[in-house]
C-alpha cells in the first residue's frame, strides 16, 4: 500500500513552543498526522500523512459506545549528533497487535506501521525539541468507527498516529512519588483487559487515582482483584522493588500491561548481574520490609517517566519512607543507562536503537 502525503500549507502550520522547558506532557501537537482506514473483507486501506486536523466521526460509531478503542506510546529522541532515533519501537506496534487481538479488533502490518510512522516523524522532525529530558511522543491509536447500535465487533475502523512535543512527565521530574495502595477499587482482573492497552482500562483507574490525588499522592499501586494481597502495577507504570539484593516485578498473568520499559529494566539488570525476579509479590512483603529496612528501592517504569522513583508507600493510612524519600542508586543506574541508549549516548548491544534519519 502506498502512503499518500498532503503537506500543511504554511498557514496551516502551527507555532512551536518557544520556551523547551515548558513543555509538559500532551497538550502540544505537530503539523501532520498519519491515517488509514479498514473495512471487513477489504483490509486495509487509504494510507495517508496529511495535516493534523480534526476527526469527524459518526456519533454511532462504534467505539464511542464498546470501547473498541486500542493505542500506543512510544517515543523519538534527537541526539547530540541532531539524528532521530527510536528506541524498542517494533515492540510497541507488536503489542498493539496483541490489543487488537483481545478487543476483536483487526491486526496492522508491523512492517507498514513503522514505515509510516517513520515518515510521519521525519516529515515533523522539526518538532522533536532539543532539550535534555525531552522527546516527541507517538501515539498510534486504533477506534471503531461503524455506526451500529447493538454489540458484537465493528467491521470499520480508523488508524491513526499524532505526535506530541513533551518535557518531563511528572511535575516533580525524577523526584520520588508517593503512592497510595489501593485496597478498594480494582484496575483489571485476570482474564480482563489488563495486558491491553484500551481506553477502557484508563477509565476504570480514574476515580481511584483522583481520590489518591486528594489526599495528596501521585500514583495509586494496583493490588490483584481477587484478594487484594499482591501488588500488580501503577498507574501507567510497572513496579519493581529492591529487596535485599533482589530484585522484583510482578509476573506477566494477563492483568498487568507488558511494559517495554519493563522488560528493558529486567534485560539490563540482569546483564549487571543482578538478581531479577518475575514473581508474585504480597503488599505484606513489601510493607514488611520497608519496616525493616531491607526495601532498599521502589521504582515504576514506562515510556512516559522512564524511571520513577518511589519515596513513599502509605497503606492502610500508615506511611513508609523508601530510601529515605529520595532517588535510590539503582534507580538513578537505570535511568542514566536507558535514556543513555535512548539518546544514542551509549553503546547498543542489543539492537534496541534505532537512527531513523
Ligand atoms: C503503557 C503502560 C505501561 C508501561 O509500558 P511501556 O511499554 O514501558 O511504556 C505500564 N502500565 C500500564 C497500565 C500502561 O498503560
Amino acid at each position: 500500500m502506498e502512503i499518500k502525503v498532503i503537506q500543511a500549507d504554511d498557514d496551516q502550520k502551527k507555532p512551536k513552543p518557544a520556551d523547551e522547558s515548558q513543555l509538559g506532557f500532551g497538550s502540544i501537537f505537530t503539523d501532520h498526522m498519519f491515517l488509514m482506514e479498514y473495512e471487513a473483507g477489504r483490509g486495509w486501506f487509504d494510507a495517508r500523512i496529511e495535516p493534523y486536523r480534526e476527526l469527524s466521526i459518526d456519533p454511532a460509531a462504534m467505539a464511542l459506545h464498546y470501547g473498541q478503542e486500542i493505542f500506543e506510546g512510544l517515543k523519538a529522541y534527537r541526539g547530540q549528533d541532531d539524528s532521530i532515533y527510536l528506541f524498542r519501537a517494533r515492540d510497541n506496534i507488536i503489542r498493539m497487535n496483541h490489543s487488537a487481538a483481545r478487543l476483536c479488533m483487526p491486526e496492522v502490518d508491523v512492517d507498514f506501521v513503522m514505515d509510516a510512522m517513520k515518515k510521519l516523524i521525519l516529515l515533523d522532525k522539526d518538532w522533536i525539541p532539543r532539550t535534555e529530558g525531552t522527546s516527541l511522543y507517538v501515539r498510534p491509536t486504533m477506534l471503531a468507527t461503524e455506526p451500529h447500535l447493538g454489540v458484537r465487533p465493528a467491521n470499520n475502523y480508523l488508524f491513526f498516529i499524532i505526535l506530541s512535543s513533551v518535557g518531563a512527565y511528572y511535575k516533580e521530574g525524577l523526584n520520588p512519588v508517593k503512592i497510595w495502595v489501593e485496597d478498594k477499587y480494582v484496575r483489571a482482573a485476570i482474564g480482563g483487559t489488563g495486558e491491553a492497552k484500551t481506553a477502557g482500562n484508563y477509565a476504570a483507574s480514574l476515580l481511584a487515582a483522583e481520590e489518591a490525588k486528594e489526599k495528596g499522592f501521585t500514583q495509586v499501586l494496583w493490588l490483584d482483584a481477587a484478594e487484594r494481597k499482591y501488588v500488580e502495577e501503577v498507574g501507567t507504570m510497572n513496579m519493581f522493588f529492591v529487596i535485599n539484593d533482589e530484585v522484583i516485578t510482578a509476573p506477566l498473568t494477563g492483568s498487568i500491561l507488558p511494559g517495554i520499559t519493563r522488560d528493558s529494566v529486567i534485560q539490563i539488570l540482569k546483564g549487571w548481574g543482578w538478581k531479577v525476579s518475575e514473581r508474585s509479590l504480597t503488599i505484606d512483603e513489601v510493607i514488611g520490609a520497608a519496616k525493616e529496612g531491607s526495601l532498599k528501592e521502589a521504582f515504576g517504569t514506562g515510556t512516559a517517566a522512564v524511571i520513577s522513583p518511589v519515596g513513599q508507600i502509605t497503606y492502610k493510612g500508615e506511611d513508609h519512607v523508601v530510601a529515605g524519600g529520595k532517588m535510590g542508586e539503582l534507580s538513578q543506574k537505570l535511568y542514566d543507562e536507558i535514556v543513555g541508549l535512548q539518546y544514542a549516548e551509549r553503546e547498543d548491544t542489543r539492537g534496541w536503537v534505532e537512527r531513523i534519519g
